[in-house]
């Protein structure tokens, strides 16, 4: 029997597919055949095609989508889409069982079709799901799966690191990376212990769970000598919530140079910052760092619990522009009390940082968080995609991404169309889309 993972490619740009690699990896490591396909690439007929070979025993998905970006419905639309292609493998004439895990699956298992949605710790849960259909046992009672006790949470150091042959590196490549580059995810940590109202990653990973700093540098050594990666995206849900383990991190890149470099992609809270840790982060190889900034309104920051100290922003922004680490400023639109006046401040907020980059995206009520859908302002697709415009547009700011990207400045009004188009398509087509 083998195991078919299958990516849904989800957000305006392909990410790597990390967490199936990770569930390729525990697999593979059970001696069970596995294969994947990326069904942007291969579509419908890619899998029927894969699916009449007559091997697969078990199809997997992990369902992951940007927040946002499809307002209200972010969530919805990826299941959509999942259970369009889940129709597809119970239409064949053998079909395979079908587990789906994910984030999705995780906070709404009732609305995907799957034979198993996997509810807690994915990887464990879908190994063993795995064994059970290789061997012909009964998988019904595997906690981690929905209406099953939950999995307890296993330290991180177990969980094996992604399979990197099977969705091979070279082939994902955001436009927001540098080009000629090789750039690929890494996790070296999950969860976190704040409880930002917004925010459904403590639901999802739990408390701050992370890999012990030799393991972290093991892996990374490994992806530059086995596959080339030179430049890392670090998409851990908070890297920096533990300060010590940062700076050993750093001590021991800086002692011992990998020839490699990373970036903070997911939001940092700027409270957390300070100059010995940018400066070590600096000297470690960090060239891009991604804060979570969220809007210019104190009191609005304050309820969703963040700092509202923006003095420190500033500062922050500064000392890393200082040292050479690029900054990009995550910012939510449709802020549960906001006005169009407090958007216009967000907006002057990201230019008077100046910040290399900056994202505008729709605040959603995520199944986890404690916001509801009704509080939050429906900002429009067209609102959001001209301040992406006026940012993105500005001869002196586009000349600065097209610097941070290693991309022409001509390319940069080509870019914001393509994410504008995206961004005000039809309802329809996300929900279909493969
Ligand atoms: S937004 Fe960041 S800091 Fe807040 S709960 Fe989520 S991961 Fe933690």
């Amino acid at each position: 029997m083998t195991v078919l993972l299958l990516h849904l490619p989800a957000g305006f740009e392909e990410d790597y597919p990390l967490a199936l690699a990770t569930m390729a990896a525990q697999i593979k490591s059970q001696q069970i055949p596995v294969d994947a396909l990326n069904m942007g690439r291969v579509g419908l007929d890619g899998l029927v095609k894969r699916l009449d070979q007559g091997d697969v025993g078990l199809v997997a998905m992990y369902l992951w989508s940007p927040a946002g970006n499809a307002r209200f419905v972010v969530d919805q639309e990826a299941i959509d889409r999942a259970n369009a292609v889940i129709a597809k493998v119970r239409a064949h004439h053998r079909p395979p069982f079908i587990a789906v895990a994910g984030p999705f699956a995780t906070l709404t298992p009732d609305n995907v079709d799957a034979d198993a949605v996997i509810v807690s710790d994915p990887i464990a849960t879908f190994g063993e799901v795995a064994e059970c259909i290789a061997t012909g046992r009964d998988f019904s009672k595997i906690p981690g799966l929905r209406a099953q006790p939950k999995r307890a949470d296993q330290p991180v150091r177990n969980c094996p690191l992604p399979d990197r042959d099977l969705f091979p590196v070279a082939q994902y490549h955001r436009d927001h990376l540098p080009k000629g580059r090789c750039y690929t995810s890494v996790v070296t940590s999950y969860g976190c212990s704040f409880q930002c109202t917004y925010c459904p990653a403590p639901s999802l990973f739990g408390q701050f769970n992370a890999r012990p700093v030799e393991q972290i540098v093991d892996e990374w050594r490994r992806l530059y000598t086995l596959y080339r990666v030179d430049g890392l995206l670090v998409e851990d849900d908070l890297f920096t919530a533990d300060r010590n383990r940062v700076m050993e991190l750093c001590r021991s890149l800086t002692q011992k140079p990998i020839g490699i470099t990373w970036e903070l992609l997911n939001g940092v809270r700027p409270e957390q910052l300070d100059h010995k840790l940018l400066t070590a982060m600096s000297q470690a190889g960090c060239t891009r760092l991604a804060l979570s900034l969220e809007c210019a309104n104190p009191e609005i920051l304050e309820k969703m619990g963040r700092s509202s100290d923006l003095a420190h922003v500033h500062s922050m922004t500064l000392a890393a522009r200082k040292l050479g680490i690029s900054t990009t400023g995550y910012f939510m639109l449709g802020l549960p009390g906001e006005t169009r006046e407090d958007r216009k401040k967000t907006y002057e907020m990201a230019t008077t940082l100046k910040l290399d980059m900056a994202h505008f995206t729709q605040a959603s009520a995520w199944p986890g968080c404690s916001w509801k859908k009704e509080e939050l302002v429906d900002v429009s697709a067209s609102e959001r995609a001209g301040y992406y415009a006026r940012f993105y547009l500005h001869p002196g700011r586009a000349k600065r991404v097209a610097e941070v990207l290693g991309v022409g400045v001509t390319q940069i009004p080509e870019m914001v169309g393509r994410l504008k188009r995206w961004m005000t398509r039809p309802i329809e087509a996300r929900r279909t889309a493969i």
